[in-house]
């Protein structure tokens, strides 16, 4: 009896084992799922994915909101079937943090089904420029993707090769995802800030303008002390200043500093903590003196030696995103 009843515990500990890790993990070539919370998830870009962002998802309860639809139809379906298998739940809510192509292309496979929330400002740049912008991109796409295919085979440095990849998901994700591309604007605007108040949390998404483009949206979880940054944050890389305002970026990542912040999902990168606000806010100050010091002594971007890479900036990602920062700043300077 003693025997049989062992034998029927261990049953159900394999059963119970196994049922545990299937609900808690979903593989996707496009990016990593990491539980940061009870029902909270962020999508973190997987290296060759078509993902390109990260993404993530809040079980508010009853519902799921999403924040960000990656680059790719592919990495947005799978994103879905990860909140269907992991919470069982429906997806009421995406959230599009801002225009930028790699956030929002995955929209249509939310919509209908989900509502999609952001700002006036976003809604519009997708309504005016947003089949444009994809034609434009589609144009390209297949030339581009051949160009890093070579690029691949002769990269030499695991650097090189890690880029490559980047590059061949980018195109990727574009050259499959494009001749099927509906352009999904949000379909629900909110001005400053809006709570959603669910039976398990309560989630904030807050706007902040003229910082990493004209309209940001955050997504915190206050109880949680979890913020979901979008592009006003990136971790182990060289943040994109060129299409926005790196002064007032700054400022706003200034006031993050004072909020209540244990775990940050940035647009790009790790997930990290407050540490990486400060080292954003440390970046843009370097970025600014270094193309004062180019534009004092009549230099421009393109005169710089990576050697000449301030440490630890020398290592982050996206290292093209240096130069076109320097770009960016010293054209604001004025002679
Ligand atoms: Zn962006």
């Amino acid at each position: 009896m003693r025997k049989l009843l062992i034998s029927k515990l261990f049953v159900v500990l394999i059963i119970t084992t196994g049922t545990y890790s299937f609900s808690q993990s979903f593989d996707s070539p496009h990016f990593t799922l990491e539980r940061i919370g009870d029902g909270i998830y962020a999508a973190i870009h997987r290296s060759g994915g078509q993902a390109i962002c990260n993404a993530g998802f809040v079980d508010l309860g009853e519902e799921v909101l999403v924040f960000d639809s990656f680059l790719s139809t592919a990495a947005a379906r799978d994103l879905k079937q990860a909140i269907i298998e992991l919470t069982g739940k429906p997806v009421r809510w995406l959230v599009n943090s801002h225009s930028h192509n790699d956030h929002i292309r995955g929209n249509q496979v939310f919509a209908p089904g989900a509502s999609i929330i952001s700002s006036s400002e976003i809604r519009d740049y997708l309504l005016k420029r947003g089949k444009e912008e994809a034609e434009e991109e589609q144009s390209y796409a297949a030339g581009r993707l051949v160009f890093y295919q070579l690029e691949l085979q002769e990269s030499k440095t695991e650097e090189e090769k890690q880029l490559a990849r980047m590059w061949l998901g980018y195109f990727e994700a574009m050259v499959e995802t494009y001749p099927d591309l509906v352009i999904t604007p949000p379909d629900v605007v909110f001005k400053d800030t809006i709570t959603f108040y669910g039976s398990k949390r309560s989630a904030t998404l807050i706007e902040f303008q003229h910082g990493h483009m004209e309209s940001d949206i955050v997504l915190y979880l206050p109880f949680e002390q979890i913020l979901f940054s979008g592009d006003l944050v990136f971790i182990g890389m060289h943040p994109y200043l060129a299409d926005g305002d790196p002064s007032g970026l700054k400022q706003t990542l200034e006031a993050l500093l004072e909020w209540p912040i244990k775990t940050i999902v940035p647009g790009h990168g790790d997930v990290g903590d407050k540490e990486d606000i400060q080292a954003m806010i440390q970046y843009i100050d370097m970025a600014e003196s270094m193309a004062g010091e180019l534009k004092l002594q009549g230099k421009t971007p393109d005169d710089l030696d990576v050697a000449e890479i301030p440490e630890p900036y020398r290592d982050w990602k996206f290292l093209m995103f240096y130069k076109a920062n320097l770009q960016f700043l010293n054209d604001l300077i004025k002679d």
